[in-house]
């Protein structure tokens, strides 16, 4: 095998493959190195898994409650371990497609640990490359929360849960943040007892109020027991159980489960990155980089989640990849990296990006504000989606989008309308000048941008512009 390369990208995650595709596309020789399946946390133990268990536990949860459609399903019922299975053939399906692909662009696919030496020499088990570039794309591990009883059998983290082919017959999840609440609608959807200890005062803390507010009361609708302002301090082993010790208004109480998900974030995974004598400069275990995603290092780069301040989102590293591989062919960047849709997974979906209100008056805009409550909306009154809102938040005066919160049906697509708005500078009345399709979920936006001019046709009456 060659040995010497224009790029070595190591790790082949969201960030790594996507990264190593795109460089081979614009002409480099590139190597890729991975010690595990590609596809990284979001194919093998993330995104994609999370997803594929949703639609399963979806699909049984409306089984259940069709007899309104006219629908019986009866006996409705489900197969723990046919549900993983197919999970399962979701990640294979997509594995297979990432080494496809690796195999159609010419990229040399090295299987092992990939540490990185001095002069951008990477080393592989007793094998030595070297490329003109390297970019590190390591990804993170779940982090693990020091206290007692974390390391209990049945006290696990989402790695783990993946992998149990027995479902929990209860389940205690430690944080109330995005892996919590995208377990918390799968295991509530099959029925079983699912309790959240988040310890600040609110769901999702990163995300706007309302949102937090109102995924509280649905997820309390749907059975889960939540409790904000709970710290977990310790776990035990019971009688045949795990008991759960958090502290909430400054009182200890206790919760059993047969199971303990450990949801508290995810550290980057950059341990023994670095070979010996390689040093660059890192805060809190991620690396800091300059506008092109580079390290201290000259010629190596990072991206994804082990990069200090950024969003550890799928999403993100794919585009910090594609920023570096134009880069290195001395292309303008084709995607705006400041500006990151972030998408839970729950039911109803919540997907954000921009600014909330608060942010954007904080940045110093005056700024107005629109709501379209979407259970007037026909599409979503068919699927019974009704429940959730589309707000909009744009400069007063100009009209520019600045920011969009979404909590509904197929909210994690339609974001995407408002990434690109945002990214072009584009205005509310831009973005009205489409039509949008009758009848679908997209026509919430078109009545939220309508609102921010008073004009909502199915809420407020209609105001000259
Ligand atoms: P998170 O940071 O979203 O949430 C962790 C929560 O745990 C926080 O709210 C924190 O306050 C709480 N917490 C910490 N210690 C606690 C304690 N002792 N007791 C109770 N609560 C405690 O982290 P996550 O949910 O583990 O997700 C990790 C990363 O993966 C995030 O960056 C997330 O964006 C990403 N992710 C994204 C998606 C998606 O895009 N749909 C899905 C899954 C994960």
């Amino acid at each position: 095998m060659d040995k010497k390369f224009d790029v070595i990208v190591i790790g082949a995650g969201p960030g790594g493959y996507v990264a190593a595709i795109k460089c081979a596309k614009l002409g480099m020789n590139v190597a890729v190195v991975e010690e595990d399946s590609v596809g990284g946390t979001c194919l093998n133990r993330g995104c994609i898994p999370a997803k594929a268990m949703i639609h399963s536990s979806q699909v049984y949860r409306e089984a259940k409650d069709a007899e309104e459609l006219g629908v019986f399903v009866e006996g409705a019922s489900y197969d723990y371990g046919k549900i993983v299975d197919f999970k399962q053939s979701v990640i294979d399906k997509l594995v297979g497609g990432v080494e496809q692909l690796f195999v159609a662009n010419g990229v040399t696919k090295i299987t092992g640990r990939g540490t990185l030496l001095a002069d951008k020499k990477v080393q592989v088990g007793d094998e030595i490359y070297e490329a003109e570039n390297v970019i590190l794309a390591t990804g993170s591990v779940p982090l693990i929360i020091p206290i007692p009883g974390i390391d209990l059998p049945k006290v696990i983290t989402s790695n783990e849960l993946y992998k149990l082919r027995e479902i929990p017959k209860s389940l205690v999840i430690v944080g109330g943040g995005v892996i919590s609440m995208e377990f918390a609608t799968v295991y509530a959807n099959l029925g079983i007892e699912v309790t959240v200890l988040e310890a600040l005062p609110k769901l999702l803390p990163a995300l706007d109020k309302e949102i937090s507010q109102n995924l509280k009361i649905i997820m309390k609708k749907r059975g889960v027991d939540i409790h904000t302002g709970a710290a977990v301090k310790s776990i035990e082993q019971g009688d045949g159980v795990l008991i759960c010790n958090y502290e909430e208004k400054e009182q200890m109480k206790q919760i059993e489960a047969d199971y303990v998900l450990c949801a508290v974030g995810r550290k980057a995974n950059t341990e023994g990155v670095l070979g010996e004598g390689v040093e660059a400069e890192m805060e809190r275990g991620r690396f800091v980089v300059d506008e092109h995603l580079m390290t201290s290092i000259p010629g190596v780069y990072a991206i994804g989640d082990i990069v200090k301040g950024s969003a550890q989102l799928a999403h993100l590293a794919s585009a910090h990849g594609i920023t570096v591989a134009e880069h290195l062919a001395g292309e303008e960047p084709s995607v705006d990296i400041s500006l990151v849709p972030g998408c839970v997974y729950a039911d109803p979906e919540i997907a954000c990006v921009g600014m909330t209100d608060d942010e954007a008056k904080e940045a110093g805009y005056e700024t107005k504000v629109s709501k379209f409550i979407m259970s007037a909306n026909g599409k979503s009154i068919i699927s019974r989606e009704e429940r959730g809102f589309i707000k909009i938040v744009a400069e007063e005066g100009t009209n520019r989008i600045l920011g969009c919160q979404m909590m509904c049906a197929r909210a994690t697509d339609m974001i995407g309308e408002f990434t690109t708005a945002i990214a072009n500078g584009m205005t509310a009345d831009q973005l009205l000048k489409g039509m949008r399709s009758h009848p679908t979920y997209n026509e919430g936006v078109g009545e939220a941008l309508e609102e921010l001019f008073g004009g909502a046709i199915h809420v407020a009456p209609r105001k000259k512009r």
